[in-house]
């Protein structure tokens, strides 16, 4: 189906690959525009599956994929690792708009590298490993520190060694060929902050960006989007610039979040492409005019895209299986310290069964008069404590 585009409209259904949280509140939003949702997770009441009729079965499984393609009008996904020879498949017998290409890309770190510097954006220093030898030649010129990275299958910081010494290299590698995929060592980016920016492109080539946002990892899952991100203006709209090249260079429909590091001398490295919603992207929901998953069905569906402006300072906190005891305790009581300080407050939740440690269970967007006062309520509460 590759160069075709359709518009699709309400009372069509669209196919989730993935039934995670993303494909929940992206079947939020497409429910609100009067579209039919269904997925395909191996996780029975899955968090999307809570929302949409579901088929429970691997991602892998031909015959599962085939049964999505035959009652969808258009089909998109929720992760990147979408099985190769599924993908194609789905294109073939349904609609898939985003087309194979970018996922493609996206899959592997070398590939999507390659892809950004295309696009004439700057990447970290990097080079491909192949041996041990290998990557002693690359650090010697990359110098270290330096960050070894399995070329696909990472994420949240797994698959990943920093090396700051010599004698660490041969144990890295020792256990990151162990992965059975290819390597990169990229140079380590001493960064002052790291912000995204996710940008939306339709069939028909109209792009739009959303506000960067300043992200703060905790053990190297996002514990924070603060927005308007604490950048110079010029910064802010270099960010925004490059997405769109990127977006259009990749010829991308839906979304794109593009994740950089910004050094302190204000260059902007991109670190990581996502070809969907982004938890970055979630403040999108109640503090822009159009949320990030509203932009992805309208661009998938070849729709106007909606204005993505920015109504309110807000910062997204994410909450873990560990903060959500405090949390159910917040939610019954009466919060004195957001009516001081002039925050508003919106919960979601993902309808995860099980709390498990580290496990993202849902988000607060935390809407302010500016975001030092979100950041305070958030400081004062107890939920992060844990
Ligand atoms: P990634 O899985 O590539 O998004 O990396 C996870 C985290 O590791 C990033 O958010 C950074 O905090 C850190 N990191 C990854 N690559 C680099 C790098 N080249 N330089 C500095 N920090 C990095």
């Amino acid at each position: 189906m590759s160069g075709e585009t359709r518009t699709i409209l309400p009372g069509a259904t669209i196919g989730v690959l993935g039934g995670g949280q993303l494909g929940r509140m992206l079947a939020h939003a497409g429910n609100r525009l009067g579209y039919r949702f269904v997925t395909l997770d191996p996780t029975p009441d899955s968090p999307c599956g809570q929302t949409a009729a579901q088929i429970v079965a691997s991602y892998d499984n031909q015959e599962a994929a085939r049964e999505l393609a035959s009652r969808s009008d258009v089909i998109t996904y929720e992760f990147e690792n979408v099985d190769a020879e599924v993908a194609a498949m789905l294109a073939t017998e349904s609609y898939v708009p985003q087309g194979s290409t970018l996922l493609y890309t996206t899959q592997h770190r070398l590939r999507e590298k390659r892809a950004v510097e295309a696009a004439g954006v700057r990447v970290a220093p990097y080079a491909e490993i192949v041996s041990l030898e290998s990557l002693r030649e690359a650090a010697a010129s990359l110098g270290l520190p330096a960050v070894l990275k399995t070329a696909t299958g990472g994420y949240d910081g797994k698959g990943q060694w920093v090396l700051r010494k010599d004698d660490e290299l041969e144990q890295a590698w020792n256990e990151a060929s162990q992965a059975g995929t290819q390597l990169v060592l990229e140079k380590f980016i001493v960064f002052e902050k790291e912000i995204s920016v996710i940008a939306a492109r339709s069939p028909s080539g109209e792009v739009r960006t959303f506000a960067p946002a300043e992200n703060i990892h905790i053990h190297n899952i996002l514990h924070l989007s603060i927005v308007p991100a604490r950048i110079a203006d010029s910064v802010r709209s270099e960010a925004e610039k490059l997405a769109v090249s990127i977006a259009e260079t990749l010829g991308v429909v839906g979304l794109i979040a593009v994740e950089l590091f910004l050094t302190a001398d204000g260059q902007l490295y991109v670190n990581e492409l996502a070809p969907r919603p982004h938890n970055s992207g979630h403040y999108t929901m109640e503090a822009c005019r159009t949320s990030q998953f509203e932009q992805h069905v309208r661009a998938i569906c070849n729709l106007p895209l909606g204005d993505p402006g920015l109504l309110t300072p807000v910062v997204m906190a994410n909450i873990l299986g560990e903060h959500m005891e405090p949390l159910l305790a917040w939610m019954a009581g009466k919060d004195e310290v957001a009516e001081k300080l002039g925050v508003e407050v919106k919960v979601h939740l993902y309808g995860k069964a099980e709390a498990k440690h580290k496990r993202k269970m849902g988000h607060l967007n935390v809407l302010a008069p500016n975001v030092d006062a979100a950041l305070e309520w958030i400081s004062q509460s107890n939920i992060w404590r844990v």
